[in-house]
């Protein structure tokens, strides 16, 4: 497929995604998506922003990110700015009120308990620093300890909040750990064995690359020689603690990681595949290759689902159609009925995820 048709399917994909989260209707198909997974504090949050060159992720001590949040990214020439899905008619210019809303909006679903939930808040953003367009979903970090009004079972909620978005064959998986970490011990890894097949659709970005004790380095996991990735590794190196609280320049800070590889002696022979442009660019090329791998079955489903809905369409209107007056009514009350019930349910059903 020429690389226009592919744009206008992602961006079908990207409508169909919003859709079926705005809807909170079951549409039974899994969209091509790339999810970004790591234990608090990996680095995750510093990757997304880096796409942008902005801040505009919630940062702070804690879980952080308690909702998935959905991320569509645009190239946009001139213009940067962001709306929300459940504010369509507002464009945010200013990053920090993303950040704030992003804020506000979690908190709209989980109250102020900090406990997760597993409605998405979805935002697209249009920039001209966004190399390829890109959906991403960040998802909250896995931890272990629960911290204030947290229920106990939090770091179980998690798991399988991520566990059930890794395990849909859809989901590309940017599986975010520290270098300053074992992997071999880390629940990513751990949660990722568990979930076997996920290994295929498996990126791994190592952080923190400038962090590691003198004298040691990740070449071996870069290359992917020690735990060996069907898709490889990506090292990143973003703003440490220390640049964030300078206001570092995310562009500066993005050009000095460039030099980081180039100039290091166990990475620069490896400095053309390392690093976050790279990273996008790695990521728009698989992801589709993944919607073109799952296309297929995609479309099926749809016109399975369509078939099913035009026959129930038709049979209510046969049923609506052949009735007099009082049946037409009778029809009608018990569609609204039905319609009422179910929307209880879900709403009931949302409220048990949510506490
Ligand atoms: P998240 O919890 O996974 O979203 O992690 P963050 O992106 O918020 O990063 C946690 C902390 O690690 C922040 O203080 C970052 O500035 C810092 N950090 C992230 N990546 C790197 C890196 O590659 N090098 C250094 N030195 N610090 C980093
Ligand atoms: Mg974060």
């Amino acid at each position: 497929m020429e690389n226009e048709g592919m744009q206008q399917l992602i961006y079908t994909m990207n409508k169909l995604q919003d859709a079926v989260s705005a809807a909170g209707v079951e549409l039974e198909v899994d969209l091509p998506q790339i999810a970004v997974v790591g234990e608090q504090s990996a680095g995750k949050s510093s990757v997304l922003e880096n796409f942008i060159g902005k801040e505009f992720l919630p940062r702070g001590t804690g879980v952080v990110t308690r909702r998935p949040l959905v991320i569509h990214l645009f190239y946009s020439p001139d213009k940067e700015y962001a709306i929300f899905n459940h504010q369509p008619n507002k464009t945010f210019t200013d990053f920090k009120e993303i950040q704030q809303e992003i804020i506000v909006e979690t908190d709209r679903e989980t109250g102020k308990t900090k406990n997760v939930s597993a409605k998405p808040i979805t935002l697209r953003i249009y920039s001209p620093n966004v190399l390829q367009d890109l959906t991403v979903v960040d998802l909250p970090g896995l931890t272990k300890v629960p911290v204030g009004d947290q229920p106990k079972d939090i770091a179980v909620q998690i798991q399988n909040m991520v566990k059930e978005f890794i395990s849909q064959p859809n989901c590309l998986i940017l599986v975010v750990t520290p270098a300053t970490q074992d992997i071999a011990n880390s629940d990513v890894y751990k949660i990722q064995k568990d979930t076997k097949p996920a290994g295929e659709r498996t990126i791994g970005v190592l952080t923190k690359l400038d962090l590691m004790d003198k004298g040691t380095d990740a070449r071996e996991i870069l290359e992917n020689k020690i735990f060996p990735l069907k898709r490889g590794y990506i090292g990143i190196v973003s703003r440490s603690q220390k640049d964030v609280e300078t206001n570092k320049d995310i562009k500066k800070a993005l050009q000095d990681e460039y030099m980081f590889f180039k100039k290091h002696p166990s990475y620069k022979h490896l400095a053309h595949q390392m690093g976050t442009k790279y990273l996008q660019e790695t990521l728009n090329k698989q992801l589709k290759a993944h919607i073109q791998e799952c296309f297929p079955s995609v479309w099926s489903t749809l016109q399975h689902q369509l078939i099913n809905m035009k026959r129930e369409y038709e049979k209510l209107e046969n049923i609506i159609g052949e009735a007099d007056d009082a049946g037409k009514i009778k029809c009608m009350t018990s569609i609204v009925y039905e319609f009422a019930n179910e929307f209880k349910k879900r709403l009931v059903g949302q409220t048990e995820t949510a506490n």
